[in-house]
């Protein structure tokens, strides 16, 4: 079992090398520095952003920190962009590099997003060995590849960058490295925290929102270079685009901007109020968001109506602000309170939401319940909870029948929201209801602690509830999540005990 106790111990007596942590607030860096020094890999990207040819591509020095428990004799990077479902979108590298030397021929799998790095010698553990690139990315046009995370719409110009770059593949202590091909199902994305610093030269007109912070420019004739930190975090992903209208608000040192696309001002200020709200809620109950900036864009996706990165939040603009939050400001509200709880649980705490999808969504579902009973009051959130949560389930028990919600999203169960959104909140709610308020939000900020910017697994989470309420709760979990024997008389039960 990984603890952050004994890391904290262990490098007590280090001097903790606070250089990349520039994205904190200072008021959370040293704690952030002690729970991460010398863990992290770290990333240096150096772009530029062709409109002309629809690229982003330049150099990339990832220095890599053996984490894996293991020793290496070779490293592995996904190239997402090379995915089927991206058409015309692709990665290309070259003059690739260990330690300065080049690698002839590397080794590329899986329909090309897996990129082998072999070692010229053995990787000891906690080893760090540096690894050297030039890449292009070609950017999918008007692609609904992946919810629409990797896209440059044609029409309004916007383009939206996630997993645009050569990324280290996720690695877990039982499975090893992940390599599995791109699921169509949810986005690909799985990798540890790291350590950001880039820097973007794009023509000087268009607007950049990001991970993490900006720290400078410089202007040129029509260009600009843009430098940016982020991190502890488990991406770098961005939005460009030309004409968005921002505006911000301070919540306990931490700016949260709402950028809009002409016309959706009213729905973006409408989000920047639920974020700011939602980010006291859930520092005060899950442990402080830790850094100075979170950012909510406006952009279309495909298929989804927000997608979370590091300290970054895409919202649908033409579904959200162009309908919803005008005509179901309650449910509008929850999709919001939803992606900010992200930030605790997919990006602080780490999860692999391909394989566990249920511990992610389903307890940041749980999460933007808890949201709306403290900010809405409980008949709004017992209305969400019927209608938002446990309807949906309902419906797909009646026509269905029950299904497993810790299974991988890649097993392509039939109508899987229900599943891993209604019937994975039920469960946490099932928890909250048998072991008592206090046990169980102690329970996830040990938890949020305990595995910050790390990769947390079910059982981890289950301990976390069990040590907070000392009960054994293996069988509650078994039902809820690793079982498909739940009927609509549960459900039923479960809300009217928790009506009570
Ligand atoms: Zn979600």
């Amino acid at each position: 079992m990984r603890s952050v106790h004994s890391a904290r111990l262990a490098s007590a007596g280090a001097e903790p090398d606070a250089a990349g942590y520039d994205a904190v607030l200072p008021e959370w860096r040293d704690e952030v520095v002690a729970a991460t020094a010398g863990r992290l890999s770290r990333y240096d990207l150096d772009v530029r952003l062709d409109v002309a040819a629809g690229t982003i591509g330049g150099r990339e020095r990832i220095t890599f920190v053996n984490q894996t428990g293991r020793s290496l004799r070779e490293v592995y990077l996904r190239l997402f962009p090379n995915a089927g479902y991206y058409g015309t979108g692709g990665l290309t590298v070259t003059d690739l590099r260990v330690d300065g030397e080049p690698v002839e021929a590397p080794e590329l799998s899986v329909s090309e997003t897996v990129l082998q790095v072999p070692l010229s010698e053995m990787l000891p553990t906690k080893g760090t060995v540096e690894i050297a690139l030039a890449f292009t990315t070609t950017v999918p046009v008007d692609s609904t590849g992946s919810y629409g995370i990797l896209n440059v719409d044609s029409a309004t110009g916007t383009w939206i960058l996630s997993d645009w770059y050569p990324i280290l593949a996720g690695h877990e202590p039982d499975a090893g490295w992940r390599l599995d091909p791109p699921t169509t199902f949810g986005d690909p994305t799985f990798g540890d925290a790291a350590l950001y610093q880039v820097s973007l030269t794009l023509p000087a007109e268009l607007q950049v929102v990001t991970s993490g912070s900006g720290v400078g420019e410089v202007t040129e004739g029509g260009t600009v270079t843009r430098r940016y930190i982020a991190g502890p975090a488990r991406d770098f992903a961005l939005v460009v685009d030309a004409d968005y209208a921002a505006i911000s608000q301070e919540v306990d040192g931490v700016t949260v901007t709402s950028y809009a696309n002409p016309g959706a001002e009213a729905g973006a200020a409408s989000a920047l109020e639920i974020a700011a709200s939602a980010l006291k809620v859930y520092s005060a109950q899950f442990g402080a968001y830790p850094f100075a900036e979170l950012d909510l864009v406006d952009a279309a996706l495909a298929g989804a109506l927000g997608v979370a990165w590091t300290g970054l939040v895409f919202l649908d603009g033409p579904s959200l602000y162009g309908g919803m939050a005008a005509e179901n400001p309650d449910g509008f509200a929850f999709v919001v309170a939803h992606e900010v709880g992200h930030q605790w649980w997919g990006v602080n705490v780490g999860a692999n939401s391909n394989d566990h999808t249920f511990m992610v969504e389903g307890l940041t579902t749980y999460t933007a319940l808890v949201w709306a009973e403290e900010v809405r009051g409980g008949e709004t959130a017992d209305q969400l909870l019927a209608r938002g949560v446990a309807g949906p389930y309902r419906q797909s028990l009646e026509e269905l029948g029950d299904q497993v919600a810790d299974l991988p999203i890649r097993d392509g169960q039939e109508n899987r929201g229900p599943i891993f959104y209604g019937k994975a909140a039920l469960g946490f709610l099932a928890i909250r209801e048998r072991i008592g308020d206090a046990a169980f939000f102690a329970a996830l900020d040990t938890y949020a602690r305990d595995y910050a910017y790390r990769i947390a697994e079910p059982v981890d989470l289950l301990a976390a509830f069990e040590d907070a309420s000392g009960e054994d709760l293996e069988t509650l979990w078994h039902f809820w999540f690793e079982a498909a024997e739940t009927t609509v008389e549960d459900v039923d039960a479960l809300l009217e005990q928790a009506a009570a």
